[in-house]
This record gives structure tokens, sequence and C-alpha cells, in this order.
């Protein structure tokens, strides 16, 4: 008898504990704003066959998204040009967001020579963007950037709540994106080793390897791209006319000396990552005084106890090999008129910990849970052992990374 009560009581008890859980999930659900997260350079999203078959957003380590909707989280991964500018990619955020077509900008369009629209998003990526809900009140949004992904959202906030003059200027029809006076739509922007001030591994000069990488990447890109085996993974390059997207009636051609145009101007990836086009990016930006902004910083890098040199740990993706050991003995003290001090060796592999800290000249303060503040940095403690590929979950414990984004939820749900 004893026995039965026994076995009566335990089921009882794991009812209640999941009675519990499912509503801690649902109640969650509810009061927290959706979660968009945007990836980083050369990454990929929701959009892209890829993702399917290695999530951006977790890799080895599982899919941390499908986790965290378990855990009642509404998520969703933005796809943006893999190796675009922030520009662009905040352009094509928007697009996806709100369900249309991708304008870029008369103005910018003319100045750097690509097509003015790109795809159209007949659907929208995040359906409560820009809505309201049955009190009248916005459905804000929380926005995730990893590396390049931070820089983006970052512009992207900027662009949406202050507008841009130049286009408003320009006129012929301008996008809703670029008038401004919605930054209401944002409740939080937390950004994962984001280089805010750029990176030393963008220095062509003292890395060449990466600019040799560099073309080999969008070479091959260029070409698959003009293939049926654009879906898997597409650079999202239609409007600069090398790659195909036929849907919206693109006709790639693939052309070096357009690659190369484009590599060498400032509507890139490669040169907002410099130290140079990160300041004129930080220029651009302005922050918003209502929004809550949360920035992660790591390192991955030790001193030798003889030398009293940095070198990367054993731990870090051995891809890092490229960059790192140059970024952890950089000499220059300048770039750019750029003062570069010994704090930038210190790197997570190809970003300096100091530059995922804060972006320069903007207000920041050591995060305190119990009085988290906007429109000011809120600056998590230092990761360490962190590279920068463990926050995409590459080759990383998998219960520490969903509790590590579990966390980034949690922080950026505050005030909600
Ligand atoms: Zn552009």
């Amino acid at each position: 008898m004893k026995r039965i009560i026994s076995v009566i009581l335990c089921a009882a008890v794991m009812l209640c504990a999941f009675s519990v859980t499912s509503f801690a999930a649902d109640s969650k659900k509810d009061s927290a704003y959706p979660f968009v997260f945007v990836h980083g350079l050369m990454g990929w999203g929701d959009y892209q066959i890829i993702d399917s078959l290695v999530p951006y957003w977790g890799t080895t380590a599982g899919d941390v998204l499908g986790y965290l909707e378990k855990q009642g989280y509404d998520v969703c991964a933005a796809t943006v040009g893999g190796n675009s500018s922030a520009w662009d990619r905040a352009c094509e955020l928007y697009a996806q967001l709100a369900g249309t077509r991708v304008d870029y900008g008369k103005a910018h369009s003319e100045e750097h020579g690509h097509s003015r629209y790109g795809r159209t998003y007949a659907e929208p990526l995040c359906e409560s963007f820009g809505q309201r809900d049955e009190n009248g009140d916005i459905i804000k949004i929380n926005l995730v950037g990893h590396s390049m992904g931070g820089v983006t959202i970052r512009l992207f906030a900027s662009i949406l709540e202050h507008g841009a003059p130049e286009e408003v200027a320009a006129g012929d029809d301008v996008s809703d994106f670029f008038k401004g006076g919605k930054g209401e739509y944002i409740h939080s922007i937390t950004t994962l080793s984001a280089p805010h001030n750029g990176s030393l591994a963008a220095d062509k000069d003292n890395l060449p390897i990466i600019d040799l990488m560099v073309h080999c990447f969008y070479y091959i890109w260029g070409v698959l791209d003009n293939t049926p085996l654009r879906p898997l993974w597409d650079i999202q390059l239609e409007h600069f006319g090398f790659t195909d997207y036929p849907a919206d009636g693109f006709k790639g051609n693939f052309d070096l000396d357009l690659i190369e145009s484009m590599l060498n101007s400032k509507d890139c990836a490669y040169y907002d990552l410099t130290v140079k086009g990160a300041a004129e990016a930080n220029e651009r930006i302005k922050m918003l005084d209502d929004v809550y902004y949360y920035s992660y910083h790591s390192e991955c890098v030790f001193e030798g106890p003889i030398t009293g040199r940095l070198y990367p740990e054993l731990s870090m993706n051995p891809l890092f090999l490229l960059t790192s050991p140059n970024i952890c003995r950089y000499d220059r003290d300048e770039l750019f008129g750029i003062p570069i001090d010994e704090s930038w060796r210190v790197n997570d592999g190809i970003v300096s910990t100091n530059s995922a800290h804060h972006p320069d000249g903007e207000p920041y303060t050591d995060f305190d849970a119990s009085e988290v503040k906007t429109g000011v940095w809120n600056v998590m403690p230092l990761i360490e052992s962190m590279d920068h590929t463990d926050y995409m979950g590459v080759f990383h414990n998998p219960v520490k990374l969903r509790r590590f984004y579990l966390e980034v939820c949690e922080n950026a749900g505050f005030g909600a």
C-alpha cells in the first residue's frame, strides 16, 4: 500500500513540476518581447538552407534558438548579407522584419553604384514588428547581434529612430525606414563580441593573408551564387550585379572588376570592420534614450610566464591561428590617426576585447542587475576563455551555451 501511495505521490509531484514548468514557459512567452538574432560576418539565418543543416546559433552545440523557443521565448534569426556593409545589412533587416522589398536608399545606391532595390520579403520575419497589442502599446523587439551583427543592429536602431536625412533629401518615394521616428519599436540591443571600434584583423597591410582569403571567398561565392546551389547559402549581393536572384529579376554576371570595385569601396563589410570604418560608423550612429543596451566581451589569450607576451589559448578555434597571434603582437601605435595601445592585443581570436566592450564615445556602465539603465551601455563582466565562434557554439559545451543564451534573454527582457 505504501508503495502505491509513494508512486501516486511521485506522479503528482512530477505532474505539478511539469505544470509549473509549462506555466513558467507560457507566462514568459506572454510577457517577453520577441527576439531577433542577427548573425555576423559570413553568417547565415532563417532564409538559407544551410541554417536547417547547421544552425548559425548553436552550430556543433545544437539548435540554440529552438531551445529558447522551448523555454517560451519568441525568437527568429534574420538573414542579412554575410559580407555586406552595415548600411546594406540594416536595410535588409528592416525589409525582413517589415515584410517588404529591400530599399538601400536613392542617395546611398547612387553613391555606391548599385541597384537601389533588392529582393522582396513577402512575409514579415517578425509578425508583430511595429504592431500594437490590445492595449494599444507597441509590441517591441529585442535585438541580439553577434560580431558584425552588433554593428548592424546599432545602425538599424539609429536609422529607425533618427532616420537618414540624406535619403529624405534625395526624395523619390522614400522608405519608411529612412523617415525615422520608430525607435519605440525596440526594447533592447545586445551585442556579442561586436567590433564596435573595428578589428585589427581587417588591417590589410598587417594581415595580407586575410585579404587574399576574402578575395577567394568572393570569387567562390560569386560563382556558386550563379548556380542552382545559391539558396543553400547565398551571399545576397544581387544589388551589385554579380549574383543571381531570379525571384526578383536579378540576373547575375560574375565579373571580377565588379567584385574588386566592391571590395575596395566603403560599402563593404571589410571596410566597416577597419578601425577607420568603425570610427565613421560610430560618428553616424546615435543611441536611443529609451532602449536598454547590453554588451558582452570575452578573451581567449594568455600571457606567457617567461616571455610576458600574449598567446592564443589552446581551446581557441584553430581558424583564429591566422589572426589571433598577429593581434597579440600588434605593434603599431596608431591606425589612420586612431591610437592603438597595448590593450588592443587582448582578443577573442579576431576581435580585440576592448573593441567589443563598448563603442568609443558612447556612455557605459558596468552591468548591475538591480539598476539597469536605458540609453547607456550596460557592460557585462568579462568572459574568459571564450573565443569569437564560441558564441555560435563551435566546439562549445552545449549546456554552457544554452545557459549563456538563457541569461542573455533574461537580461534583455528587463523592463519588458
Ligand atoms: Zn550599399
